[in-house]
């Protein structure tokens, strides 16, 4: 069974001073975490500061993105190994964001993803889809080959552990949603690529979350189909009483 994983990505947002204010704010409020799998990616300046204030730990504490490199000269860069030392288990790698405004390419991204492996922590992996590649029939090939890019070298049993989200930008931030036909029909689409590059195993054992737009009233619905396991949330996960019923959308 796929426990479920709703996930937060605050992006450059807060302070730090906000960022213990709304840990503390969630404590008891979040469902346990064998039932629905809560995290949230915040600035790495912040982590240890929520890691400190999340007493019932069971909101999982998590990194938006990380170098490849374990340690050395790379100014101003996050070390995977630092990460998973000070006990965070996620990394977000990927994110369109990333590939968007730091160039971030499919080479690029499989390093992070084995990084992040290496160094014992789980990535969660974003694919993304813009609005042009949906309207010009390309989405499957497009979606396909992120996917077998980021995993490039990835073993199998490193494989049955990775979290993919499937992200279209033209939903990202923009207040609406995919369908949850279209949500399904992605995270379907990356379940197959997950089959067809490892084995059916791995692919049913895989959580796959839709990230765009994201919000407690559309929830539910996204959350009914089969292949969505879970969700992404930006801008709604900013909020505790927004991110709490989120995480409580069975309720
Ligand atoms: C995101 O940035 O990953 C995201 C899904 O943002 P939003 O929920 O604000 O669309």
């Amino acid at each position: 069974m796929r426990i479920p994983l709703i996930a937060g990505n605050w992006k450059m947002n807060k302070s730090v001073t906000e960022a213990r204010s709304f840990i503390e704010a969630v404590q008891g409020k979040l469902p346990a975490a064998d039932v629905v799998e809560t995290a949230i990616a915040a600035p790495a300046l912040f982590l240890q500061t929520m890691l400190d204030a999340n007493r019932d730990q069971v909101l999982r504490v998590a990194a938006e993105t990380c170098y490849y490199e374990d340690e050395g000269a790379y100014t101003g860069e996050t070390s995977p190994k630092a990460l998973h030392e000070m006990g965070i288990p996620y990394t977000i790698v990927g994110h369109s964001e990333r590939r968007r405004y730091f160039n971030e390419t499919d080479d690029v991204i499989n390093r992070k993803v084995l990084a992040v492996l290496r160094n014992g922590m789980t990535p969660i992996v974003c694919c993304d889809e813009t609005m042009g590649r949906r309207e010009s029939g390309e989405k499957i090939h497009w979606v396909v080959n992120q996917v077998s890019a980021a995993l490039k070298g990835v073993s199998l049993e490193d494989a049955a552990k990775i979290v993919v989200a499937y992200e279209p930008s033209w939903a990202i931030g923009s207040g609406t949603s995919a369908s949850s036909d279209q949500a399904e029909e992605g995270c379907y689409l990356i379940r197959q690529t997950l089959a067809d590059i490892y084995s059916d195993e791995v692919a049913n054992g895989v959580r796959v979350l839709y990230g765009g737009s994201v919000k407690p009233d559309n929830i539910a619905g996204l959350m009914k189909r089969d292949n969505v396991d879970g969700v992404l949330a930006g801008g709604s996960s900013l909020d505790e009483h927004s991110f709490i019923q989120l995480a409580n959308y069975q309720n």
